[in-house]
């Protein structure tokens, strides 16, 4: 899991988060992992899905990540940090995000059917948006999309 691990990793965010995806799937998590980055870019904390093992249909990695990072920050905010995730955060995630008020999110693989930031309710495009955290997605997508096709295809018995 990881949540409260050390700061000092060698590997890139992505990387760190791919490895969460990956370490998900093998608790058969959906594999979805998330890194929080500080403005300094310390990474103050890294997550996989926990929904599963926490009996918590919110323990998605950002979720998990944002609060662990305001534990370790002291404060109800993370203005500066960077949310680093293998896939395009959910409506719930994109909306705490907002809360937290995380300065960027980077993502992995698109997600048409459950994302929030450009596909469903679009959460960062709309007029009343409190906070909007820049983004970018599809970073390493093709490797981010296979963890979950793999993981699905599995489930599927093939
Ligand atoms: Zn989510």
């Amino acid at each position: 899991m990881g949540a409260d691990s050390p700061s000092r990793d060698p590997r890139d965010p992505m990387s760190i988060a791919m490895d969460e995806a990956r370490a998900a799937a093998a608790r058969g998590e959906v594999p979805v992992g998330a890194v929080l980055v500080g403005p300094d870019g310390t990474v103050l904390a890294h997550a996989g899905n926990a929904v599963e093992a926490g009996d918590d249909a919110s323990a998605h990695a950002e979720m998990l990540v944002m609060r662990a990072a305001v534990r370790r920050l002291g404060g109800p905010r993370l203005a500066g940090c960077t949310l680093v995730v293998t896939l395009e955060p959910c409506p719930m995630c994109a909306a705490a995000a907002v809360h937290f008020r995380v300065g960027r999110i980077i993502f992995g693989a698109y997600d048409p059917k459950g994302g929030g930031v450009e596909h469903g309710p679009r959460l960062f495009a709309r007029p009343d948006c409190l906070h909007r955290p820049e983004w970018i997605g599809g970073v390493r997508e093709t490797e981010a999309a296979a963890l979950l096709r793999d993981f699905f295809a599995r489930l599927r018995g093939r």
